[in-house]
């Protein structure tokens, strides 16, 4: 059944929802309090980059509209809240939560309101249980860079509430996904999207730590190890590949908010914060690696391809590529940078090309695993390039260094 839909923060979550839900027939009305946001999709012109979004808004503009004004959201059948949650000394700010819910609220605009920022558990109960409205917790499991194939396609659907007729009409939004219903009660709903995140970064850790030792043996590499692994059905491939860390909009924020609500309830999340350790080394480990290179001054400017938190998103929050370019300032490089997505850099060195960073750089580092920094020996030739994603073929190079190869020792 088509319906009236609210879509109530317009970053990459909401953005994304409101372009699905009005692809699948319904009429779908997009809220957000940055005016030029709002503008910028009045427009049809997204303020973020997502594989299909631009196409997608175009096919459904009559079925959308944005708007910073509450009152448009009037008479929905159901709103969805996508505001940001941030870390703040550690800890969730769930003030834009909050303010979202009760400005719907005070706009008396839907009967049903379903929460799809993460937020920790009890936070959706109170939330119900303060504004007396049907409220559902609906997380969202999509990743960037392919996020609308991943609503359109969700591995599982995870509505928690208590009352069985509203988990009911929120599964009737995303039936057409074709996913797993988990219809279960608000704290088990938020601890699955806790517990989904940290459980994403423990692997990455692990298998970044697997990479450091990978390089410590002749004869070993990391990618085939894991490879090798992620065969095995409890397992999984995903999230295996090691790197420069992990970064972004949710695993940081996620991992801190979770140790942090762990020891509000006196219980210690060691394995988590053994992981959280390990990612911080990641950087200085890199910048270890061009020191030893970089010896008697004979490479001074570093260029860095892939400054987003990973390949193909324009997505700069919690990147690890921008926390290494910083790291190589603070060791005495001068660092530029280069990502396909990122027009505009606050305090960094910026190249227009990937040719411009290449060539005027003494050695280069490749911080995410873009297409388009494939099949790019020739252009690098003699210089030193530390291959983090290991995205060139093995040893094409004179100098270069890929992480998790025994024979970088
Ligand atoms: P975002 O920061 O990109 O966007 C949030 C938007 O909400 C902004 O445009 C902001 O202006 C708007 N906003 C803030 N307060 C508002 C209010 N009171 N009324 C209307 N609009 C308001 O955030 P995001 O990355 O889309 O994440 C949203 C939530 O989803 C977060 O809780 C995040 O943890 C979670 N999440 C994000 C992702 C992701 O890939 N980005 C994936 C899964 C879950």
């Amino acid at each position: 059944m088509n319906m009236k839909i609210g879509v109530v923060g317009l970053g990459y979550v909401g953005i994304v929802t409101a372009a699905v839900l009005s692809d699948r027939g319904n009429e779908v009305v997009g809220i957000d309090v940055d005016q030029n946001r709002v503008d910028k999709l009045k427009s049809l012109k997204p303020p973020i980059h997502e594989p299909g979004l631009d196409e997608m808004l175009e096919r459904n503009a009559d079925r959308l509209s944005f708007s910073s004004d509450y009152s448009n959201i009037k008479g929905c059948d159901a709103v969805f809240v996508s505001v940001q949650t941030p870390n703040k000394g550690g800890h969730v700010d769930t003030s834009f939560v909050n303010d979202a819910v009760s400005r719907i609220k005070q706009a008396n605009a839907a009967a049903v309101m379903i929460i799809k920022s993460t937020v920790p558990p009890g936070t959706t109960r109170a939330i119900a249980e303060s504004t007396g409205m049907k409220v559902a917790f609906n997380p969202e499991f999509t990743k960037e860079g392919t996020a609308i194939e991943d609503t359109l396609r969700q591995d599982r659907v995870v509505i928690g509430c208590d009352d069985k007729e509203l988990q009911d009409f929120v599964w009737g939004i995303w039936s057409f996904a074709g996913s797993q219903a988990i219809k279960t009660t608000y704290e088990n709903a938020e601890m699955i999207k806790y517990a989904s995140n940290t459980f994403l970064a423990v692997k990455i850790s692990f298998i970044n730590e697997m990479s450091n030792i990978a390089e410590r043996i002749r004869g070993c590499d990391i990618d085939v190890v894991a490879r090798g692994m992620g065969l095995d059905p409890r397992i999984s491939p995903h999230f295996l590949k090691a790197g420069l860390g992990w970064g972004g909009s949710c695993l940081p924020k996620d991992s801190q908010a979770l140790e942090a609500f762990a020891e509000e309830h006196g219980e210690q999340m060691l394995v988590l914060k053994a992981a959280m350790d390990a990612n911080d080394k990641r950087i200085p480990r890199i910048i270890k690696i061009v020191d030893s290179f970089a010896k008697g001054g004979r490479i001074k400017r570093i260029g860095v391809l892939g400054l987003s938190f990973k390949a193909g998103t324009d997505d700069l929050r919690e990147s690890q590529g921008l926390k290494l370019m910083n790291a190589l300032a603070s060791a005495g490089y001068e660092a530029v940078g280069f990502d396909p997505r990122v027009r505009q850099l606050a305090n960094a060195s910026l190249c227009g090309s990937k040719e411009e960073c290449i060539e005027s750089s003494d050695a280069v580092i490749i911080a995410t695993a873009e297409e388009e920094f494939k099949d790019m020996e020739t252009l690098l030739g003699d210089r030193f390039v530390v291959d983090v994603h290991r995205i060139l073929k093995k040893g094409s190079l004179r100098n270069l260094v890929q992480l998790g190869i025994g024979e970088n020792k």
